[in-house]
């Protein structure tokens, strides 16, 4: 019979992460914008090796690949080896792939680190900086297909892959690590993860007790979760005796086929690559790459905290989002009602609206937030302030004079309302006397009828009339 810990689900993932912020390949000077070209167009002898040519590291490459491995709390190496990695396929016109290794004396730009998501850590093995491949495509499925087409444009664009332990127990945690890498990576500025195939990812999935079952060709972030669903699956109807075997993810259909047993690590035969020299780092050199780098989102979110109060899971949601962080950082240096600003930007803004700069000026939005603080307006106003202000593009003072926002600060004006919702629900009013959920459904039932009251000024009332 099953046990549950035979049925245990362990992920590894290989993330391949293309930085896309460069200009030119990893090893040579061809334009690395090869998405808007025609097939074969940015290609040169060193991209294909040909005799007599040399590859040279772009330098920017190995400053970006270490950000990302500080920002995935990773230990830089002073000195890293690239290595060949051989293996015969037609996307790879040089018969191997410049790649870095951990073993054999291979020494990869990272080693360890970890991404925390929901309470736990996922443990990264190892981080290394590698050429991708060119780009086959098939006619039809890839089992199917008479023949394929490449396009090597793809050939040598510079590569970092992040392999993490098997410490992922299921799809959707995969999904949700994935974002976080996703936003950590894409907060530095070195690669922009919207872009068709910018970020790829091979997964290895075994059952306890079953063998490790690989499945590549995992285009996008959005697959991974149906494609690990469908292979978890696959694997438990074999109870766990799925062969060790390299798998393919079917866009189209939406299933994993067998594509070659799994290669050994021997069958690549590794070797340091003779035509480059060790990356050297000294530790001065990576402190300044520190130094200059964006701030994480999680040492952002610990900052809102820390500094301005704000309550954790506010500044984990402010703090995901780069634009809106940013701007609330603008407005924090104007204005010190941050638990308020934060909440209304997380809860009226969009990080979309913001990148277009159609958002209010942190000045307007600040005189906002003084309005509120000031009871002239609610905060539901002021809400409401925003989204027209986004959508009409006129100035939000403007919208609150045009539509006659203010706040009904009259208390005899509030008293009468009160006084008309506890009339028609007598039992309320009583039970309100000592339930707190009664109470704030007759707050709420005032709101309903006089939006503009203020909350606070409302439940002061109510108390008073209670005690009646
Ligand atoms: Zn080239």
């Amino acid at each position: 019979m099953q046990t549950e810990s035979r049925l245990r689900v362990k992920i590894g993932l290989e993330v391949h992460c293309q930085l896309t912020a460069l200009k030119t390949k990893l090893f040579c000077s061809c334009s690395s914008d090869y998405r808007s070209s025609e097939p074969n167009e940015k290609i040169c002898p060193v991209c294909f090796g040909l005799p007599g040519t040399l590859p040279v590291l772009n330098a920017k490459a190995v400053e970006y690949a270490t950000m990302i491995s500080l920002a995935l709390n990773g230990t830089v190496a002073n000195r890293s080896i690239f290595y060949r990695k051989n293996y015969f396929y037609p996307d790879l016109p040089k018969g191997f792939q410049i790649s870095q290794y951990d073993k054999a004396g291979g020494v990869p730009i990272a080693s360890s680190g970890f991404v925390q998501i929901e309470g736990k850590k996922v443990r990264i093995t190892r981080i290394q900086l590698e050429e991708d491949p060119g780009k086959l495509s098939y006619e039809g499925t890839i089992d199917k297909s008479s023949h394929s087409l490449v396009d090597y444009n793809r050939a040598g664009i510079a590569l970092v892959e992040i392999v993490t332990e098997p410490d992922i127990e299921d799809a959707r945690e995969a999904k949700v690590f994935l974002e976080k890498l996703r936003s950590t990576i894409e907060s530095l500025g070195v690669s922009n993860g919207e872009l068709d195939g910018a970020m790829r990812c091979d997964a290895n999935i075994s059952l306890a007790g079953g063998a490790r079952v690989e499945v590549k060709n995992i285009s996008s972030f959005k697959e991974v979760e149906k494609a690990l669903n469908y292979e978890i699956l696959r694997q438990r109807t074999f109870s766990g005796n799925a062969a060790s075997e390299t798998r393919h993810w079917d866009e189209r259909r939406s299933i994993t086929i067998a594509l070659r047993s799994k290669e050994e690590e021997q069958d690549y035969r590794y070797f340091p690559e003779p035509d480059l020299r060790p990356v050297v780092l000294e530790p001065g050199a990576i402190d300044g790459v520190r130094k200059a780098m964006p701030e994480g989102e999680d040492a952002k979110a610990s900052r809102y905290t820390k500094d301005f109060r704000i309550s954790p899971q506010l500044a984990k949601e402010l703090a995901a989002d780069k634009a809106l962080s940013t701007y609330f950082d603008k407005c924090a240096e104007l204005h010190h009602g941050y638990q308020e600003m934060a909440g209304l930007i997380v809860g009226g803004f969009s990080g979309d609206a913001m990148s277009e700069g159609r958002a209010a000026t942190p000045e307007e939005f600040v005189e906002l937030v003084r309005m509120i603080e000031s009871s002239s307006i609610t905060r539901a106003q002021a809400k409401e302030a925003l989204r027209e202000s986004l959508r009409t593009g006129k100035p939000v003072r403007k919208v609150v004079e045009l539509r006659n926002l203010s706040a009904v600060v009259d208390e005899g004006a509030i008293a009468a309302v009160i006084e008309k919702v506890v009339a028609a629900r007598p039992e309320a009013l009583a039970e309100a006397r000592s339930d707190k959920k009664a109470f704030s459904y007759l707050v709420g039932q005032v709101l309903k009828e006089e939006p503009k009251a203020q909350p606070g000024v409302v439940a002061k009332l109510l108390a008073r009339r209670l005690r009646k």
